[in-house]
């Protein structure tokens, strides 16, 4: 490592990480590039977690929260139609209520526009989170800078959202309004059903998120730092200094701890009396194996709430949300919406190879949780990214490190304080 990129800081720890995801590694990363030694810890094989299936886009004009007064007002029909992008496994409601009537207060127009301005700013950081990381890992080449496509089927669904494209703009985020033609000549291979669109100039993809991690994995690596395989059972105070990660089977000491442990981050904050109403959004992809030439960028389809992203070597289509827990097995209804619903838009495609899913963790008020626990000096969070977790993974590891080296943070990070909810 260059010594220019070490931490000011005299101090270096031993930090250990629960949790392999996009969030644990970027975080490794950039705790390694201030100095110190880390352990990455998690239950699954490397490469395995809620990651690799996403849409593969860096979102950043995805300011906006998921509880908006249109969501809201639409709620009843989102819940009882079987082609919306949003379904409730309706056995998880009792469960889910807590997080539910928090969302529902995060919905009102001045909550919605604070939220919005705060993940903006969190959003123009991303680059500055990711470029060291893509350059150590050696990841350029994964990169893919075409900006990203939304369309709506009508005109009574883009008037719809123009509160939202307000929002991006009042917030510095470039928003291209297209026409159906301009939609045409952009993306010649799609079906025309829809009516207009918008294009995020200032966004890219990555062509494949899963060697991205592997690529950044072993960069953690090469810089010296451990990969454990084992599932954390609890965090445990040594000594005023020590803490212990107790996994199956054995336990890994550290001076302090990141929990990065997405959609299965409660429990550790549960700990140290940092209650969270963290929950998840499930979400599905499907690929269709060889069709990556026929879109130049990720498009979503605001109707159903997916994208259509071309990858290396297949075209991946992402997305929808279901309500059910952690534990909730894949349902075959929500395939089938996204399996017909991509057939309207490409006619041309076969069927899909593979399908999958995954858990976003989601908050209620869709901003992730970023800092210290509330009752001990050593235990930091980094987890709640929802639909963005990829995205400011990067930004994300940069402010935990910069704790952690008490180094000067770039950004007031109380709106994402664990215990904003109290
Ligand atoms: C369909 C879909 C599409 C998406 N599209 C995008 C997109 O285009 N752009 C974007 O930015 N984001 C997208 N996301 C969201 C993004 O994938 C998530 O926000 C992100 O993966 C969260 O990263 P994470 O590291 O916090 O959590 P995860 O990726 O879930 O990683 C957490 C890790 O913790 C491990 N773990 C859990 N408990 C334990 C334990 N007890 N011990 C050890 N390890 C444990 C898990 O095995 C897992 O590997 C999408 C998500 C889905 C589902």
């Amino acid at each position: 490592m260059e010594p220019a990129e070490m931490s000011p800081s005299s101090s270096t720890y031993e930090v250990a990480i629960i949790g392999a995801g996009f969030v644990g590694v970027a975080t490794a990363l950039w705790l390694q590039r201030q100095g110190h030694r880390v352990t990455l810890i998690d239950q699954d094989p490397f490469a395995e977690g809620a990651y690799y299936g996403n849409a593969c886009t860096i979102a950043t004009y995805a300011n906006i929260p998921v509880a908006t007064p249109q969501v809201i007002k639409q709620i009843p029909s989102l819940l009882f139609n079987p082609k919306s992008p949003l379904s409730i496994r309706w056995s998880y409601l009792p469960q889910l209520m807590p997080w539910l009537v928090r969302f529902l207060c995060a919905s009102p127009p001045g909550k919605v526009e604070s939220i919005a301005q705060k993940l903006a700013v969190l959003l123009s950081m991303v680059n500055r989170g990711f470029e060291p990381l893509f350059k150590v890992s050696n990841a350029h080449e994964l990169l893919e800078s075409n900006g990203t496509m939304y369309l709506y089927s009508s005109q009574k669904r883009i008037n719809n959202a123009r509160p939202e494209i307000d929002l991006r703009r009042q917030n510095g985020i470039s928003v291209q309004e297209l026409s159906q033609s301009e939609i045409a000549d952009l993306e010649p291979a799609l079906n025309r059903i829809y009516h207009s669109g918008l294009l995020f100039n200032d966004a890219y993809h990555i062509r494949n998120p899963l060697k991205l991690l592997n690529k950044m994995g072993q960069a953690v690596e090469r810089q010296g730092g451990l990969i454990v395989k084992n599932k954390a059972m609890t965090i445990k105070r040594l000594t005023p200094t020590k803490l212990s990660i107790v996994t199956e089977g054995s336990s890994i000491s550290a001076d302090k701890v990141v929990v990065a442990a997405g959609a299965w981050s409660r429990p550790f904050a549960a700990q140290f009396k940092d209650r969270v109403p963290l929950d998840t959004e499930q979400g599905y992809h499907l690929m269709y194996t060889g069709a990556q030439d026929l879109l130049n960028r990720p498009v979503g389809w605001a109707d159903v709430g997916f994208y259509m992203t071309p990858m290396d070597t297949a075209l991946r289509a992402a997305g929808t949300v279901e309500m059910g827990g952690v534990d909730n097995p894949s349902n075959p209804t929500r395939i089938n919406l996204i399996a017909e619903t991509v057939k309207t838009l490409l006619p041309q495609l076969n069927d899909h190879s593979s399908e999958w899913t995954g858990f976003r963790p989601s908050m209620p008020d869709s901003m992730p949780v970023i800092g210290p626990s509330a009752n001990d000096k050593d235990v930091f969070y980094a987890f709640g990214h929802g639909h963005i977790g990829m995205t400011l993974s990067g930004i994300t590891g940069k402010i935990i490190a910069d704790l952690i080296s008490n180094n000067p943070l770039d950004i007031d990070i109380s709106p994402f304080r664990v215990n904003r909810f109290n």
